[in-house]
């Protein structure tokens, strides 16, 4: 195994010098809280007031993060990022919205995702979160087995048929979905959807992906256990990994309402957590297709390791690595160069709608200490590296 994650070379190699530097500019600023949470407030604020914004977030922070407003604005992303075997998962991110005119209009656009993935073969899968089809009320009622309304009791089944909707269009265009994974007071409601349609669309091959968040004490005996319906069921278990984005609304949620913390106790538990759910996987994976969605060089390495062990190809299309557009680009480049199966995920949407996607992404690389030093670095070598040649 061949695998340097500190090849700069390969990491950077569809980023012009000129696109280096922007992004070098935009995680030092990134880097600086400050500067963050201020540039936040003021955003909001000309949200507010609907002052016009999108001159200076569209060139800025929107191009490192957004493939484009459209589907077709991203083409030309996932084509150079195609010339060296990475692929791309549109990902159409319009945030927060429930009216029936929302979630209508983010049925169609998944719809049109998923036929404009089945015809490009260079965007393997399509993906949804699922609180853009219905509201949070009835996802957190029907989760927690509370009592419902009528009204809400049909709204609740009108979110299983929309996702019923998403993912039989998936499987009728031979393209894999992945469901996201949001807050946990939404999950249960949420995995028991996702399972029927598991059932239904997953006998031949994972086509119907579902989320596991391993920084969730929880989510390795939920993973085992619905490994085990896969067998009784006869159908292939989808498997979506990632550690999880909400820690801290997790967190304070379960203090607020005085209930245990879903989440584990520490990193290292989440770590521990997430390599033992990609153990567990690989050892089942007649039966379980992995997607490892992380930015962890540990858990890249970890799986491209089990599957060089059992001398499984890298092209094995029941693995996937994963990192979001904008980021990690030595782990995405270089698991490609080695001929990993590899997708980024592209995020896109208007603008104003694409923004707590953009404030989570700058407050990730503000907090997550390690990974804005490790990205800074990493651009700082490379544009070395080429001023020296
Ligand atoms: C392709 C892709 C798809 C994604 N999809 C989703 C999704 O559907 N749902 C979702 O929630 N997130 C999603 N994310 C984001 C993901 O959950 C993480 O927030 C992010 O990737 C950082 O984790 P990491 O594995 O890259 O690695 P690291 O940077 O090694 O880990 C950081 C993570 O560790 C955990 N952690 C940090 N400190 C502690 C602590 N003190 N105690 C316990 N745990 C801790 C947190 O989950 C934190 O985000 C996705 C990420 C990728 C790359």
């Amino acid at each position: 195994m061949n695998i340097d994650f500190k090849n700069t070379e390969a990491a950077f190699i569809s980023k012009t010098d000129k696109d280096l530097k922007k992004t070098r500019f935009l995680y030092r600023i990134m880097a600086r809280p400050r500067i963050t949470k201020t540039a936040k407030f003021f955003t909001q604020l000309a949200m507010n007031i609907h002052f016009p914004i999108n001159w200076i977030v569209k060139p800025t922070i929107y191009k490192l993060f957004v493939g484009g407003e459209a589907i077709n604005e991203c083409n030309p992303t996932v084509e150079i990022i195609s010339n060296y075997k990475v692929n791309a998962i549109l990902d159409y991110s319009v945030e927060g919205k429930s009216s029936i005119d929302d979630i209508n209009k983010a049925l169609n656009e998944t719809l049109n995702s998923i036929k404009n993935a089945g015809t490009n073969a260079n965007i393997p899968f399509a993906v949804f979160k699922p609180t853009a089809f219905t509201t949070s009320n009835v996802l957190t009622k029907a989760s927690a087995g509370e009592t419902m309304t009528e009204e809400e009791i049909k709204e609740a089944q009108n979110f299983k048929n929309r996702v019923h909707t998403l993912c039989k269009s998936a499987y009728e265009n031979n393209i894999p979905i992945l469901i996201d994974a949001e807050d946990s007071w939404y999950q249960k409601f949420i995995d028991d959807t996702v399972e029927e349609m598991m059932v239904l669309y997953n006998k031949e091959k994972a086509i119907v992906f579902n989320t596991w968040q391993m920084y969730r004490h929880d989510r390795l005996e939920h993973l085992k256990k619905s490994y085990e319906k896969a067998l009784e069921g006869n159908y292939f278990l989808g498997a979506k990994f990632v550690r999880g984005a909400y820690m801290e609304k997790e967190r304070e949620r379960a203090k607020k309402m005085g209930y245990e913390s879903p989440i584990c106790k520490d990193k290292s538990e989440t770590d521990q957590s997430y390599n033992n759910a990609l153990r567990f996987s690989f050892e089942h994976r007649d039966r379980v297709s992995i997607f490892n969605g992380t930015h962890n060089e540990e858990s890249s390495l970890l799986l491209a390791e089990l599957m060089n062990k059992e001398g499984i190809a890298a092209n094995d299309k029941r693995f996937w690595f994963s990192q979001l557009f904008g980021m990690s680009d030595n782990i995405s480049f270089n698991l490609a160069k080695e001929g990993y199966n590899v997708a980024k995920y592209l995020p896109y949407g208007p603008v104003k709608h694409v923004l707590p996607y953009l404030f989570r992404r700058a407050e990730e690389n503000t907090s997550v200490k390690g990974q804005t030093s490790r990205e800074l670095s990493l651009i700082s070598n490379e544009i070395k590296r080429r001023k020296a040649k």
